[in-house]
C-alpha cells in the first residue's frame, strides 16, 4: 500500500510505504530518489540494527549505494544535543555530502534524532525514515517533526524536516516487545477517536490487528489528510493531540518513568471524554466506550492525581497559552473539535 503526503509549505511530496516485506526492498525503494552515487549513513540503536540492520545494508548494497552507520544506544535517554553532536561528527568523517542522505532506523527516538540531524548538517540533507515500532509507524513518523529532548522538557528543541520517504514494514513489529505494542495501540485507538470510527468498531470487536497492514495505513490516512490541511501545525492538525494534553500531564507527574506515552494519551483520552461530556460538547457515553475499548488491550484508564496537579501540569504544554488552552474534545467518536477555553473551566469539568 502507498499514500503519497503532499507538504504544502515546501511544496515537497513524499511516499509512505506501507507493506510486508518492505524492508528487504528499501534499496529499490530509495534508489531511484537520490542521485548516482548518493552514500547513505543509517542512524539506528543498539536494540534495531542487530535485528534489521543487515537487512537494510544488504538492500542498498545490492543497488550500489555506499552505507555508513551511527549505532547509539537504544532509548529515550540517547534523544539529546549530545548524540546529536556525535551524528553531526561521524556525518563529517564519512564525508556525507548535501547530496547524501540520512535513513533512520528505529522508533520514534531514532527517527525523531536522525531525522533532526539531517535537518540540521550543513543546514539540512535528505532523509529517509524505516520505522520500526507501532508508534513510530501510525504517528511519528509523517508529519516531518523532528527534534530532541533537552532537560526542561521533551521535544523543546527541532526543525520541521520531510523525509524523502517513509518506509513501513509491518513484519519488523514482530519483534516489539509487547509493552510497546500497547503504547502504539494507544495511538491507534486515538485515530479511530479523532477520525476513523469504522476503525474504532473494528477495534471495539478485536478484529482490527489483525490486519497490521491495513490499520497502519488507515492512521497514516488520518494523519496525512490532516498535515496536508495544515503543515506548520497551527490548526485542525491539532486534533492529532487528542489526549495528549492530560497525557503529557500525566507523563510529567510520572516524571517521565513508569508510565509510557501511549498509556498516558489513553487516560489523557478518558479525561478529555469525561471532560467533554460535562461540558455538554461530548455525546454521553463517549468516555465509557473509550475505557471499554483501552481496557480490552491491557491499557490503563484511571490515575492517582488530583485535578489541580494535572491542570497544573499542563502548563509547559504547546497547546496552551497563558492561562486559556486549546482543548482537543470529540462530539462523537471520529468526530473531534477545538475549543479553546481556560483553566478554571476545565477544573470545574474534570471528573
Ligand atoms: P523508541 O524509539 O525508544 O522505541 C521503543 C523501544 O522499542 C526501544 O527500546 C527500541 O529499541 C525498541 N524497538 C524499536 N523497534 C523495535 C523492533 N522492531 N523490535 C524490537 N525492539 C524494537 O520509542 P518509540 O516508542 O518508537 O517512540 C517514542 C519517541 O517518539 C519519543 O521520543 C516521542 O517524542 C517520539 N514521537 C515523535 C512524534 C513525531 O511526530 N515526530 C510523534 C510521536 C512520538
Amino acid at each position: 500500500m502507498k499514500l503519497q503526503v503532499k507538504t504544502l509549505t515546501i511544496e515537497k511530496k513524499y511516499d509512505v510505504i506501507i507493506e510486508n516485506g518492505a524492508l528487504a526492498e528499501a534499496g529499490k525503494i530509495i534508489k531511484p530518489l537520490i542521485k548516482d552515487g548518493a552514500k547513505a549513513m543509517i542512524v539506528s540503536e543498539t536494540n534495531v540494527f542487530p535485528l534489521y540492520g543487515e537487512t537494510l545494508e544488504s538492500s542498498l548494497h545490492a543497488e550500489n549505494i555506499k552505507t555508513s552507520r551511527f549505532i547509539f544506544e537504544a532509548g529515550e535517554k540517547s534523544k539529546s544535543l549530545d548524540t546529536v553532536y556525535s551524528i553531526y561528527e561521524a556525518m563529517a568523517e564519512n564525508n556525507i555530502t548535501r547530496s547524501d542522505i540520512v535513513i533512520t532506523l528505529g522508533g520514534g527516538v531514532a527517527g525523531d534524532m536522525g531525522g533532526f540531524a539531517a535537518a540540521t548538517y550543513l543546514r539540512g540533507i535528505d532523509f529517509v525514515q524505516i520505522p520500526t515500532t507501532l508508534l513510530a509507524q501510525v504517528d511519528a513518523s509523517v508529519g516531518g517533526k523532528t527534534g530532541v529532548d533537552i532537560s526542561f522538557g521533551k521535544n523543546l528543541v527541532g526543525a520541521f524536516h520531510q523525509p524523502l520517504a517513509v518506509i513501513t514494514d509491518p513484519l519488523t513489529l514482530k519483534t516489539l516487545p509487547e509493552h510497546y505494542v500497547k503504547d502504539g495501540i494507544g495511538e491507534v485507538i486515538k485515530y479511530g477517536c479523532i477520525s476513523d470510527p469504522d476503525l474504532f468498531t473494528r477495534l471495539e470487536r478485536g478484529t482490527a490487528m489483525d490486519n497490521l497492514e491495513d490499520v497502519i495505513t488507515r492512521c497514516i490516512a488520518s494523519k496525512k489528510e490532516l498535515v496536508e490541511e495544515d503543515n506548520a501545525d497551527k490548526g485542525r492538525r491539532m486534533i492529532l493531540n487528542f489526549g495528549h494534553t492530560f497525557g503529557h500531564a500525566l507523563e510529567k507527574l510520572h516524571d517521565f518513568k513508569d508510565l509510557s506515552h501511549g498509556m498516558a494519551v489513553g487516560i489523557g483520552m478518558v479525561i478529555a471524554a469525561q471532560v467533554g461530556e460535562k461540558m455538554g460538547v461530548t455525546k454521553p457515553g463517549t468516555a465509557d466506550r473509550i475505557i471499554r475499548i483501552l481496557g480490552k488491550y491491557g491499557l490503563p484508564v484511571s490515575h492517582d492525581f488530583a485535578s489541580e496537579e494535572i491542570i497544573n501540569a499542563t502548563k509547559l504544554d504547546k497547546k496552551s497559552d497563558g492561562d486559556t488552552l486549546n482543548l482537543i474534545l470529540l462530539k462523537d467518536i471520529g468526530e473531534a473539535v477545538i475549543v479553546n477555553t481556560t483553566r478554571k473551566e476545565v477544573i470545574k469539568s474534570m471528573p
